[in-house]
């Protein structure tokens, strides 16, 4: 079974955004347990929990197809330590807001080495992030995001993902979220069935399927191999539809919450059903 939604809004409350997952045909979602921009967050309350868990259900999605985000000013391999810690306490803090709502997965990007450290020393700061933070949980698995490569960003590489995975203690509490979009403009072609079967054949064997906990559903405004991270309406871009045929056709992406991520809000109704219609009978 192919889980699809959208990452919805939280406005008004953690507990709006399963509605608004609903209203839209979704039967998974993504969301912010808090503002993505803020370090500082109020805990949530009893009562913002207890609704949330009641319109997830009323939604009839299951907390497994649930992908929130972190915040986007978490650098967990920072090459310093006061920014580092300051990453750690907010990653901690999110994992600590899932295991509120009842979710099972947190998604973040790896981070950035801000030119200060090598990209190995970075990603050994990532894993050790991982490690400390999963010691104070219990259950939810950490989610990292390959991304585009921008500026100083790791996890353009399957490599780099590979890497941090190696070093994390508890395989069990850690995955990974594919987005169609970076790993576009991170340079593994997806234009054609061919490039997709080559493309994530790759990701298969650096780091194994087992590992695919998510997927980001973005067309690519940004051209191939650009390292540039912009996302585009699924019917337009630089890809085309084979990618998101090849994904809805293959069984390495059943099970896990598939995440339109996409610039036109308005057309989410429209592309969830596109990405059903492109199941083949
Ligand atoms: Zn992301
Ligand atoms: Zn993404």
């Amino acid at each position: 079974m192919k889980y699809i939604g959208a990452h919805t809004s939280a406005a008004g409350g953690v507990e709006n955004a399963p509605l608004r997952a609903k209203e839209i045909g979704a039967s998974a979602f993504a969301l912010f347990t808090k503002n993505q921009r803020q370090w500082a967050a109020k805990p949530l309350t009893d009562q913002s929990i207890a609704a949330f868990k009641t319109n997830l259900e009323f939604a009839g999605i299951k907390s497994e197809h649930v992908l929130p985000h972190d915040s986007y000013l978490i650098n967990l391999g920072h090459p310093e330590e006061e920014p580092l810690n300051k990453s750690r306490n907010a990653f901690l803090d999110e994992l600590q807001r899932c295991e509120q709502l009842g979710l099972k997965l947190l998604n973040f990007h790896p981070g950035s080495h801000l030119k200060k450290i090598s990209e190995e020393d970075s990603l050994a700061r990532v894993a050790e992030s991982i490690n400390w933070a999963l010691n104070q949980t219990s259950d939810v698995v950490a989610v990292i995001e390959n991304t585009s490569g921008q500026g100083t960003n790791l996890g353009y590489k399957f490599e780099h993902l590979a890497a941090i995975i190696d070093q994390v203690e508890d395989k069990s509490r850690v995955g990974v979220c594919l987005d169609t979009c970076h790993t576009f403009t991170a340079g593994y072609d997806l234009r054609t069935t061919a490039d997709c079967e080559k493309s994530f054949g790759e990701f298969d064997s650096i780091v194994g399927f087992k590992y695919l906990r998510g997927m980001h559903i973005n067309g690519s405004k940004a051209k191939f191999a650009s390292r540039v991270d912009r996302h585009h309406s699924l019917t337009q871009g630089e890809m085309g539809l084979d990618v998101f045929r090849y994904i809805m056709n293959s069984e390495h992406f059943d099970d896990i919450p598939m995440v339109l991520e996409t610039i036109d809000e308005t057309i989410w109704p429209e592309e969830i059903q596109l990405l059903y219609s492109l199941i083949e009978a």
